[in-house]
């Protein structure tokens, strides 16, 4: 599937749960775990892809 935006780039080193930018941002609290509160934050994959581009 092309185009997934809310892709889980965080993982919490405590509990290990999978979470997404627009999850933590929610919180607004700054870099926690949204389950367990955990500040150890793990970064998976850069937030932002670089897609390829289609010739027209
Ligand atoms: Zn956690």
């Amino acid at each position: 599937m092309e185009g997934e935006h809310k892709e889980k780039v965080y993982k919490c080193a405590k509990c290990g749960y999978e979470f997404t930018k627009e999850e933590m941002e929610e919180l607004e609290s700054g870099i926690i775990c949204p389950r367990c509160g955990w500040r150890i934050i793990i970064k998976l994959r850069p937030a932002y892809q670089i897609k390829s581009v289609k010739a027209l």
